[in-house]
């Protein structure tokens, strides 16, 4: 038996595992697990690349072995297994270059920071936590011996020849109070699902079970032995090998949803980073999308090991109904929640994942009206976030997102509104700040219908904060430019209820309208003092008497009222609306010759409120509305 003593770093690594990891013990069956896993993907590798392993006849598989009385638990694979030096150099030292500095930085902290231990990668050695001797009897394959490397992870090891039937590694852990506690039956099978479910190989788990008589009496024990993982890392699988069943049952198996998912959305990147992406489109919205402590539905592998299904950062916000699955090549096994944050690898995966995602919307879209039909109606809202958040994507989003509209039924993008539009209109227009119906029985849009433009007509909440944000739509002609290239062309998006936005109503033939309109605009200013803005005659009303827009810059009185109820309006001031009027509708007409203050006055102040209340909005005095439309009727 030949006895070593640990490099340094390797005493110092144990030394910090141990008083640092503590709270996340469990994960020393991650790191054997995936350890056996990498030694099997080894030797499966070696069995088609290699002739001289062609004869190796190997059905990979991981055996975790449970002897409650005897204190023991052992992980064992059939792998590629380690000769006499290889334990030396895997087991004894550690070979990462930077381990020096990196032990350095972690000592000279005060704090034992453990997510800096998990970012480099604590592997073998955190079975320490839980064993008070380890024992690896290893057979590399090819070879004919065996060895056996055993420590109490203090001083050192020893190394010794040892009998092991085939080829493989079993790790043997003598469990001290802490593994104790763990590994029971239910323990591991459950640390087992938690991480290493989507494992490529089978993994067993073997244990004693009390056998009882008759009366219920314990009458002897029987080993049992069970398959514990699911075993297929799906998303690794070709794209060719699954059908849509397979995709269904893992889509129900990582979300809880009843229902299969509306589409799904596989990918495997090769070249300069190496991973692969399956996300989900769940057919109804989770119920928590619009909770602020949702749950992210994306999952984290790194080599098909799971490593959070807790991490925000991993999707865009808005595209938080994504479920699925990101499984890296290029990131440390045990990266840490701080280092996700800003590592590179994961944000490159992330924007592409967004592009791809995003591409294939457009690609439904495009092919399939059903089925984007039931995706805008539960996701419409969470892309307008993306207009709003994602700058990145904005022309895509702009693209995706729908709306309801004055001309067509259902659903319609900036895009097919532009096709509709008459050759020389020059902007997009849009109603927002209500219920649709409301909307689309405002007096504001009369003059466009007259006019055959069309007008979207935004009826959510989040259109007037994400409009606004969007002054632009730009889309790319298909013509080319003088200098060749692909012209873009772009629309301003105008609210018809803006007091600039009636510049493409045209004139009025009749020039004295104006002139005829203004002792009556007059009155009505006097009448109605403070609480207008201003009292214009208006071009967009054809039956309606009266309505009212905002002023260029203002916010629309909608949002104003919004943010009022929302007690936001702190320091804003008093939004005021302009009152339009129609010069030719009878009760506007016949203020002209109207001299009594109080006619003039309830007329002029129910003109306001009725078209307040139009607009869905509310009334500061309903009561003093009743009381002068009464007066007026009665005369
Ligand atoms: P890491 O897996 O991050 O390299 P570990 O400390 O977990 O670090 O393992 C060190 C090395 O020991 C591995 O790189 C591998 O070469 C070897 N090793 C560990 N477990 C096994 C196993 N079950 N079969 C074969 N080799 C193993």
């Amino acid at each position: 038996m030949a006895q070593h003593i640990f490099q340094t770093e390797v005493s110092e690594l144990l030394n910090l595992i141990i008083h640092s990891l503590y709270s996340n013990r469990e994960i020393f069956l991650r790191e054997l697990v995936s350890n056996a896993s990498d030694a099997l993907d080894k030797l499966k590798y070696l069995t088609v690349s290699d002739d001289l392993y062609k004869g190796v006849v190997f059905e990979p598989r991981i055996d975790v072995s449970l002897d409650v009385e005897g204190r023991t638990l052992s992980i064992a694979d059939n792998g590629i297994g380690m000769n006499e030096q290889d334990l030396v150099e895997s087991l004894g030292t550690i070979a990462r270059s930077g381990t020096r500095t990196f032990l350095k930085r972690l000592s000279a902290e005060a704090k034992k920071d453990s997510n800096l231990i998990g970012q480099f990668g604590v592997g073998f050695y955190s079975a320490f936590m839980v064993a008070s001797r380890i024992e690896v009897t290893s057979r590399k394959a090819l070879d004919e011996r065996a060895w056996k490397w055993s420590s109490d992870g203090k001083e050192g090891y020893e190394i010794e020849e040892a009998a092991r039937e085939a080829a493989g590694t079993t790790v043997l852990l003598h469990l001290n109070d802490d593994g104790v506690e763990v590994a029971d039956r239910w323990g591991v099978q459950g640390i087992v699902r938690r991480y290493s479910n989507h494992i490529a190989y089978p993994i067993f788990l073997s244990w004693d079970e009390a056998t009882r008589d008759d009366k219920g009496d314990v009458k002897g024990k029987e080993r049992k032995t069970e398959r514990i993982n699911e075993g297929t890392a799906l998303w690794r699988r070709p794209k060719a090998e699954l059908k849509g069943a397979d995709y269904e049952e893992f889509y129900k198996q990582i979300s809880y949803d009843g229902e299969g998912p509306l589409f799904y959305l596989h990918t495997r990147a090769e070249g300069a980073l190496e991973y692969c992406t399956l996300f989900f489109v769940p057919k109804k919205a989770p119920f928590d999308l619009y909770h602020a402590d949702y749950r992210p539905g994306v999952k984290l592998y790194v080599k098909r090991v799971f490593i959070t299904d807790d991490d925000k950062e991993l999707m865009p916000v808005y595209l938080r109904f994504l479920r699925g699955v990101v499984d890296s090549e290029d990131l440390p096994l045990n990266v840490s929640r701080e280092i996700l944050q800003q590592n590179k690898v994961l944000a490159n995966i992330k924007t592409a994942s967004v592009k791809r995602a995003l591409a294939e919307f457009k690609r439904i879209a495009e092919t399939d009206g059903e089925k984007w039909n039931e995706f805008i109606e539960q996701f419409n809202r969470p892309l307008k976030e993306g207009l709003y958040s994602d700058w990145a994507n904005r022309e895509e989003l702009a693209d995706l997102v729908r709306f309801k509209s004055s001309a067509v039924e259902g659903w319609t993008s900036l895009s097919a509104y532009v096709s509709r539009m008459k050759g020389d209109q020059k902007f997009i227009y849009y109603i927002s700040g209500g219920a649709e119906n409301t909307l689309k029985a405002s007096p504001l849009l009369e003059a466009y219908k007259a006019k055959n433009i069309e007008v979207l007509v935004m009826d959510e909440e989040i259109d007037d904060i994400v409009i606004p944000s969007l002054p632009k739509y730009k889309r790319v002609s298909g013509l080319l430019d003088k200098d060749g290239k692909e012209a873009v062309q772009e629309w301003e998006l105008k609210a018809v209820n803006r007091a600039g936005a009636d510049t493409e109503l045209g004139g009025r033939e009749d020039k004295d309208a104006e002139k005829r309109a203004v002792p009556i605009i007059e009155k009505m200013k006097k009448a109605l003092g403070e609480r207008v803005k201003d009292v214009r005659l208006s071009r967009r009303l054809l039956d309606s008497p009266s309505c009212i827009v905002a002023d260029e810059n203002d916010p629309s009185i909608q949002m104003a009222q919004m943010l009022k109820a929302m007690g936001q309006s702190g320091g804003v001031p008093e939004v005021k609306p302009i009152l339009e009027v129609n010069g030719e509708h009878p009760l506007v007409k016949s203020l002209a010759l109207a001299e009594d203050e109080g006619k003039i006055a309830d007329t002029a102040a129910v003109l306001l409120d009725q078209a307040l209340l139009v607009e869905g909005l509310k009334l500061n005095d309903p009561a003093d509305f009743v009381k002068r439309l009464n007066r007026l009727l009665s005369n």
